[in-house]
């Protein structure tokens, strides 16, 4: 079979969902047993998200290669259960660097070098490669921003090209569109759409399909007149309202025909897909059993979508525990001095990965509250390297221990950078980024959480992307005082072997620390192991302290 190409764009305003749309087609597509892989675009000149705020463009999701990129990758991996890589996700950073470097190798042999054809034939290249890299027999590929911004044209060119090159029966084009609902005159507006394929039609694409995003689910007046007005058959034209879950999204657009539509515009055999699991995983989701409450402690708390993948990873594992996991977000800032009593009534206590001073003091307090109330805490990154720091002060002695990131003087910098980071100028790329391999020690509650038999391979693969570590000068005292380190890296050739990879503490119900991001990994019927033994002690401890408040009550 030809590798067949689905472009899906995007129009009238931006965070429209377009990620979920084109996520939501690759899980139908893999359901059929299609090898499927997806390519964001970010017409951005940043070379790769690592250099960009969260705060305004959410996480910076690694893949297992070490690219740091858009958080769309991650979606694309979690609905299509699959592992993505560095080509995946083009910039136009990325584009015109490589076009530069080979103008000035003297490459182009002395023409001129223009948008059309250097710069889109680098993209087509690009999208090309990203597809055989995968093995893939259909390539997605999202263009980001919206129709009509100046900097997605070469972008939307290029995909137009890609038509001619592989033929109409191996492409095709979505555009999803925003469908806003007017209260005044209690109807749904569909000019937005229009004009936006109007804009699209002008550079020279025709959609074949419509996905309508809308608040609830539209009339099909609404989808007659869209049709009318662009040239896209109604049957053609999908709605996808608003659900309680994204996991939800893909069984909205099977119903609706998409999945068909997409078998027969690219002569496709019709398959019945394989959607079972995913309805069942879906159906704990709105219906568990159990429900716990955990407290996160974090710096973005404004901006969930900074911490995307571990909030994924925490509803994944609550369905594994047929569990219901509410968060709530707490800003350390406000635990530095504040009442930390707060933390309390939490079922369990999650600090998550971060940068930078703020906050850090009270995240060392949830780590200490955490450890002496007997309350299961993970600590993700920063939240390891915090509750390592709170065990050097409070338990080990080391007054005033902290990490070089925050203290330089620091008496006991038990978190520290190591000399191969200190080497990296610049701050592009420059971190331990992606999978790493860590042991994992017999006879921890790491070995239990990853579920490894004693005696078999230990070896377990999570993804980094930190610039410190547990300074390895600091661990025998730390041991001596009580703490497990319970994996450390291995197997990289004398780069970073040994390194506190993960650590645990005796005597308590769940206290575990990863120096990695387990979260990146997590999918929805295969939760990250570290979440769910997490959740999994969430749940219990619940269970014990409502038997005690009972009891005492009965007394
Ligand atoms: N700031 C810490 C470091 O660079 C932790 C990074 C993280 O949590 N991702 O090591």
């Amino acid at each position: 079979m030809d590798t067949k190409y689905i472009f899906i764009t995007g129009g009238v305003v931006s965070s429209l969902g377009k990620g979920i749309a084109t996520s939501s087609i690759g899980a139908l597509l893999r359901a059929r047993a299609y090898k499927v892989s997806a390519v964001k675009i970010d017409p951005y000149i940043n070379v790769d998200a690592g250099t960009m705020r969260p705060y305004e463009h959410g996480e910076v999701f690694v893949t297992q290669d070490g690219a740091e990129t858009d958080l769309d990758i991650g979606t694309y991996e979690r609905f299509l259960d699959t592992d993505l890589a560095r080509g995946n996700n083009i910039t136009t950073g990325q584009v015109y660097q490589t076009v530069i470097e080979k103008e000035r190798r003297g490459e182009y042999l002395s023409e001129t070098v223009q948008v059309i054809p250097h710069v889109t034939d680098e993209i087509k290249r690009r999208i090309y490669e990203a597809g055989k890299q995968a093995g893939a027999e259909i390539v997605l590929v999202e263009v980001g921003g919206t129709v009509g911004d100046i900097e997605s044209l070469p972008f939307l060119e290029a995909i137009r090209q890609i038509r001619f090159e592989v033929g109409s029966e191996n492409s095709m084009y979505f555009h999803v569109t925003l469908l806003p609902y007017l209260g005044t005159s209690e109807e749904f507006k569909t000019k937005p759409t229009q004009h936006s394929v109007a804009t699209l039609r002008g550079v020279g694409i025709q959609p074949d399909g419509i996905i309508l995003r809308s608040k609830s689910s539209t009339p099909e007046e609404v989808r007659k007149k869209i049709a009318l007005f662009t040239n896209v058959e109604a049957r053609n034209v999908f709605n996808s309202y608003d659900a309680d879950f994204v996991y939800e999204v893909p069984e909205i657009l099977e119903q609706q025909g998409i999945g068909r539509f997409i078998e027969r515009r690219l002569e496709l055999e019709k398959v019945t897909p394989e959607m079972r699991s995913w309805q069942e995983a879906v159906r704990i989701l709105r219906h568990p059993s159990r429900a716990v409450t955990i407290a996160i402690v974090g710096k973005y708390v404004a901006m969930p979508d900074a911490y995307l993948s571990l909030m994924e990873a925490l509803k994944h594992a609550g369905i594994a525990n047929d569990a219901q996991v509410t968060l709530e977000w707490i800003n350390a800032e406000e635990l530095v001095e504040g009442d930390i009593e707060r933390l309390r009534p939490f079922d369990g206590i999650l600090v998550p990965g971060g940068f930078g001073i703020r906050g850090i003091e009270g995240k060392v307090r949830a780590a200490q509250f955490a450890r002496e109330n007997n309350i299961p805490y993970l600590g993700i990154c920063l939240g390891m390297q915090t509750a390592v720091i709170e065990f050097a002060r409070n338990v080990a002695g080391l007054d005033n221990a902290n990490s070089t990131e925050f203290d330089q003087y620091s008496p006991f910098p038990v978190i520290d950078i190591m000399p191969e980071q200190l080497e990296v100028e610049g701050l592009g790329g420059t971190m331990r980024l992606g999978n790493w391999p860590m042991q994992v020690y017999e006879g921890t509650l790491l070995e239990k959480i990853y579920g490894l038999n004693p005696g078999s391979n230990h070896v377990v693969q999570e993804r980094h992307r930190h610039r410190y570590e547990v300074n390895p000068a600091y661990v025998d005292a730390l041991k001596a005082a009580g703490l497990i380190v319970s994996g450390v890296t291995t197997g990289m050739a004398g780069r970073g072997e040994g390194l506190v990879e993960a650590m645990e503490l005796p005597n308590h119900r769940f206290f575990v620390g990863l120096q990695s991001h387990p979260e990146l990994s997590t999918r929805l019927m295969r939760p990250s192991p570290p979440f769910k033994g997490f959740i999994q002690a969430a749940v219990d401890y619940k269970c014990e302290t409502l038997d005690k408040e009972l009891e005492t009550k009965s007394k």
